[in-house]
């Protein structure tokens, strides 16, 4: 069986990953980035069964680089593409799931763009790129705020005037949607559970990093809020602050919205409290050789990361199992075992050969017996958007791999 290929884009504001997508393999045929476009040092680099390559696209634009990209994927897919998924950032109350692209959908993520103000254009041009250079091939989009949708009115609203919510759409949206959705239902597949009929509570750890809470395939909370800033301690955003904090820095340091918004985003979260680093990998090393610095932000991260998995528990009628994933929740057992043991009273417990195992791709159960389960999943999101885009484009859906 030769399997579906699907062509899956993430569109930056200067970049665009790609990956070819064959439902019935394990591995994406391609997969790459085009970074840098519009500038002279403009690159290409993709990686494929051969191995690594690059090239120099000087001044391409996102549309330039995905023609470059054509005799590529023309080779890798010799059987032809079925379609192209693309991933966007912000889908605000328009949208609750994925959907085939059209020029009404264009235009609502269009109007969606104060809510996501870097994210969405970028988006769009990815999209629009896409319909450039595959005009007659269909094209998905997958948000990161779709999934949330379900989330009831009390866990969405913000305690603010009703009219910022009713006028300007100011509420808590949730992102990393299409990564908690593709790890929960991986994870009831793993444990041969009915998905509509199980409660998992997921923690996404990459460089931004959410938690959130499934029941019976729909998510009830998510740490995340109006935008990806809110919730736990990230690689450099800050996660939850004082609210009064903008006028505080105002007040204090003379800092403009724009300052204070730039360092609770680029500089705070690890990288602020480590004074070294936003990569855990580093941190984890310093703090191995007893960097003071490293120590407190892994605490902090822990222990923060930990309170709002607690918090989350309130969306649950019960645990069937919570879920790491991401750079971090897929290869620190240390940090897994921190977060943990602050969760005593959920009755959650490791065990500490099976956490030391679960790295680099390797999925599996981690907790000591008599403990609700643990478990680490690797996120595939660039898997999800394809089999989203199949199950758009074919009337009896995607099969997966
Ligand atoms: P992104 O959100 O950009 O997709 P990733 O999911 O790749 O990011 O996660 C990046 C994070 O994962 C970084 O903080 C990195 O240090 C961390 N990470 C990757 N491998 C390890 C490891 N072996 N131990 C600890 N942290 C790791």
């Amino acid at each position: 069986m030769t399997g579906n290929n699907i062509l899956v884009i993430n569109g930056g504001s200067s970049s665009l990953k790609f990956a070819l997508i064959n439902d019935q393999e394990a591995n994406p045929r391609i997969s790459g980035l085009a970074e840098r476009l519009g500038s002279v040092e403009a690159g290409l680099s993709w990686k494929d069964s051969q191995g690594k390559h690059s090239k120099a696209i000087s001044k391409a634009g996102h549309q330039q680089a995905l023609a470059e990209l054509l005799p590529l994927v023309q080779n890798a897919a010799p059987e032809g593409l079925q379609g192209v998924g693309h991933r966007v950032v912000h889908g605000g109350e328009a949208f609750t799931g994925s959907c085939l692209i059209d020029n009404s959908v264009i235009d609502a993520i269009r109007a969606t763009i104060p809510l996501a103000p870097l994210h969405n254009p970028a988006n769009l041009m990815g999209i629009e790129a896409a319909l450039a250079v595959f005009p007659d091939l269909p094209q998905v989009a997958v948000f990161d705020t779709a999934f949330h949708q379900s989330l009831p009115d009390y866990a969405y609203r913000y305690a603010i005037p009703t009219s910022l919510y009713e006028q300007h759409g100011v509420r808590r949206y949730g992102f990393h949607g299409t990564s908690h959705r593709y790890v929960s239902a991986e994870a009831a597949r793993l444990m041969n559970a009915d998905y509509q009929q199980s409660s998992w509570l997921t923690a996404h750890l990459g460089n931004g990093c959410s938690t959130c809470a499934i029941v019976n395939g729909q998510s009830r909370d998510t740490s995340m809020g109006l935008t990806p800033l809110e919730g736990v301690v990230m690689g450099t955003r800050s996660g939850d602050v004082d609210p009064n904090l903008h006028s505080h820095l105002a007040n204090v340091m003379g800092w403009t919205l724009a300052e204070v918004t730039r360092v609770l985003n680029n500089e705070s979260g690890l990288k602020g409290l480590s004074g070294l680093s936003n990569d855990m990998r580093t941190l984890e090393e310093a703090a191995g050789e007893g960097h003071a610095g490293a120590q407190l932000a892994m605490e902090v991260f822990c222990y923060r990361l930990a309170k709002s998995l607690a918090s989350m528990a309130c969306a649950l009628p019960q645990l069937d199992g919570l879920i790491f994933t991401g750079g971090i929740g897929e290869n620190s057992p240390l940090i897994r075992s921190k977060t943990v043991a602050h969760l005593r009273l959920l009755g959650l417990q490791l065990d500490d050969a099976a956490n030391l195992r679960c790295i680099r791709g390797v999925a599996g159960e981690i907790q000591a017996s008599g403990s609700p389960r643990v478990l680490v999943v690797p996120t595939n999101e660039e898997l999800q958007i394809a089999l989203d885009t199949l199950n758009l484009i074919q009337p009896h859906g995607a099969a997966h791999a």
